[in-house]
């Protein structure tokens, strides 16, 4: 396995679930990690706790959904850290509603978060990594960007986008050393959930931490392998 150390990591949607437990599993790994999301307070306060237990984090607050925002963050996330190694585009959003009532705000909320951002964040470091020979961008899709959900048009939509973009980023970065992996977690025990209707049984879910452990396993694969991706899912399966 590879060492993680000083590497130079951005996580986006960093300030809670998912995001925040990749962020403090790769603070474990000595690396140096740019943290981003729209709350500024949130991100701030998980850089502070990887900070205080030995890691290096330090809090960048952006949408990944704006062009300009994106742009300027890289910048400064070049100039206070360094290049960016390895990119995690985990920043997300869901509604869940049937297609007939899904408005033109929810859908393109979607999209241009899930979807555009992921596209954003890459293009913003990809450059850098072709230069360099070296580089891995780790896309947190979901198991709902190969399977349909009834009432999750939107959702299921960005996250499919997201698997094409995985796919054809993978293809065009390879023969430049840069890996792309694909996570397609199910049910994951995250405050995503509080805005989904319906009862779900939170007992069933992953931790946000299962999916951290995934994600380190990719990066410390072998300079020659790359795990393209990685289906994990509830033992029970769909909830
Ligand atoms: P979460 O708890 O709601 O956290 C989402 C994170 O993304 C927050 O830090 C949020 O911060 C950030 N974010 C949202 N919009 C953003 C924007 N425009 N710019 C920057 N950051 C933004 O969600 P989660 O469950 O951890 O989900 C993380 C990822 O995993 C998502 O892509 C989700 O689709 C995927 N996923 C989740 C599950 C699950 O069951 N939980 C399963 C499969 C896949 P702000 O709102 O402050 O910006």
């Amino acid at each position: 396995m590879n060492s993680l150390e000083n590497k130079v990591v951005w996580v986006t949607g960093a300030g809670r679930g998912i995001g925040k437990a990749i962020a403090v599993a790769f603070g474990k790994e000595k690396t140096m990690l740019a943290l981003s999301s729209r709350t500024a307070n949130e991100i701030k306060s998980v850089s502070e706790s990887i900070n205080k237990n030995g890691g290096t984090a330090c809090p960048f607050p952006c949408d990944v959904s704006s062009e300009a925002d994106m742009n300027s963050t890289v910048k400064k996330i070049e100039k206070t850290l360094g290049d960016v190694n390895i990119l995690v585009n985990n920043a997300g959003v869901a509604r869940f509603m049937p297609l007939v009532e899904t408005s033109m705000d929810d859908w393109d909320r979607m999209i241009n978060i899930n979807l555009k951002g992921a596209f954003l964040c890459t293009k913003a470091v990809l450059p850098t990594m072709i230069e360099q020979k070296e580089g891995h961008i780790v896309n947190i899709v979901s198991v709902a960007g190969i399977q349909p959900f009834p009432n999750a048009s939107g959702y299921c939509a960005s996250k499919y986008g997201m698997m094409g973009l995985s796919a054809v980023t993978r293809e065009e970065a390879r023969e430049h050393n840069v890996k792309v992996t694909a996570i397609l977690p199910g049910a994951v025990d995250t405050p995503i959930w509080n805005n989904i209707e319906g009862d779900f049984d939170h007992s069933k879910m992953m931790l946000p931490e299962d999916i951290a452990q995934t994600v380190i396993l990719a990066c410390k694969q072998p300079k020659k392998t790359l795990i393209e991706d990685i289906i994990i899912r509830p033992i029970t399966g769909n909830l």
